[in-house]
């Protein structure tokens, strides 16, 4: 287990180097909007992140899911009773591009192309077991 460190410069989750622009925050973690790779902010994309510079999911706090639970009761949509997907990608193999713990949150619409039927996990790991 890795120790959490609070900053570590150069990484866009830290908090202190300023990169993000936070729209709720509670003792140990935030919540932004997701931005794409050209800075602009992605509708119904959401990112919980630790305050603390943590790589591994595995070094969370134990009372991690509270910070997340409260978070996610803040997000408008949320708010309005949409439905979501909650995920994080743990090792770069699995996606994973910032080696600091992120949860994505994805707003889902039941008009868009899958969103009638939802992409769960199961649909995930039939799409890579195919891809195998
Ligand atoms: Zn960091």
């Amino acid at each position: 287990m890795q120790k959490p460190q609070k900053t570590v410069q150069g990484c866009p989750f830290c908090i202190k180097n300023g990169k993000v622009t936070i729209l709720n925050e509670t003792e140990d973690a935030y919540l932004v909007v997701a931005i794409n790779s050209d800075g602009i902010p992605m509708q119904g994309r959401y990112l919980i992140i630790p305050k603390q510079h943590i790589e591994s999911i595995l070094d969370l706090p134990v009372n991690w899911q509270n910070s997340v639970a409260e978070l996610l009761r803040l997000i408008p949509e949320v708010q309005e009773g949409a439905h979501f997907n909650l995920s994080y990608n743990q090792g770069s193999v699995a996606g994973q591009r910032v080696p600091h713990v992120h949860g994505w949150v994805i707003i889902r619409h039941i008009d868009e192309a899958e969103g009638s039927r939802g992409i769960g996990l199961a649909s995930l790991i039939n799409k890579a077991a195919k891809a195998h």
